[in-house]
């Protein structure tokens, strides 16, 4: 009976896997490369898709368990050539369950410009209060020195910019990291505009984000938009409905 709950369970986290990584491929905030990771804590070992399959059309049943060395214990594949970016930062944050790492464009810019600092600008970027550090090794993250740079420069925070590369960003589950991959986007865009339109910045205030985190439910939040894209994924053909993924 143990084992039959360990699969259900696993079965859902992959459904989820799937799921999150399909919608923000088809939002552009993942494309041809990018990946999201899962903490798996029954297996000691982190759930991720195989290096090559499409982001567009990733299917549950081909997810792999990897351990925390970087060993494939289940599933047959390798996993992406960056996925030591994932280990390293579950390893540094205990309270950290699944991590995105994006080629997000727009994120990407905010590394290229001089003298500009991406801020909380929008109400739903409280989350980014502490800070939104940039990492500055451009390079592919392929060794665990690396990672373990990504996660020191990533500290306490919930997301870092890596310099002209992209973004790692994390979250307590994966519809919580996937309702702060798009806000994350939505704020870059927000102070992209406020650029574009030749104004400085102005983002929230300390006592202005203490006002907005007050009256904040996140659990509700997500749930919210939890449901509100997985209903618009299936009916898009993005998510498939008999992954039953839709909260009660
Ligand atoms: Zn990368």
């Amino acid at each position: 009976m143990s084992t039959e709950i360990r699969t259900n369970s696993l079965a859902r986290t992959a459904a989820e896997l799937a799921a999150v990584t399909r919608m923000l491929e088809s939002m552009n905030i993942l494309s041809y490369s990018g990946h999201i990771a899962v903490r798996v804590p029954e297996r000691n070992a982190i759930m991720i898709q195989r290096r090559t399959d499409s982001r567009a059309e990733l299917s549950p049943d081909r997810m792999l368990l990897v351990d925390y060395d970087g060993k494939v214990i289940e599933g047959d594949g390798k996993p992406p050539s960056e996925t030591v970016i994932h280990l390293e930062a579950f390893k540094a944050r205990p309270d950290v369950m699944a991590s995105i790492h994006s080629h997000m464009e727009l994120a990407i810019a905010f590394t290229m410009m001089e003298g500009v600092q991406l801020l909380p600008m929008r109400a739903r970027a409280t989350r980014w209060k502490s800070g939104i550090p940039t990492h500055p090794d451009p390079s592919h993250i392929k060794h665990v020195a690396q990672g373990q740079e990504l996660a020191a420069t990533l500290g306490a925070h919930h997301v870092a910019l890596m310099r002209a590369h992209g973004i790692l960003l994390v979250a307590e589950s994966l519809p919580a990291l996937f309702i702060d991959a798009i806000h994350f986007e939505e704020n870059a865009q927000a102070q992209m505009q406020v650029l574009q339109a030749g104004a400085k910045p102005k983002p929230l205030s300390d006592k202005e984000i203490e006002q907005i985190l007050k009256l904040e439910d996140r659990p509700h939040h997500i749930g919210k938009l939890w449901n509100y894209y997985i209903r618009k994924g299936i009916g898009s053909g993005t998510v498939e409905a008999d992954w039953n993924l839709l909260a009660a």
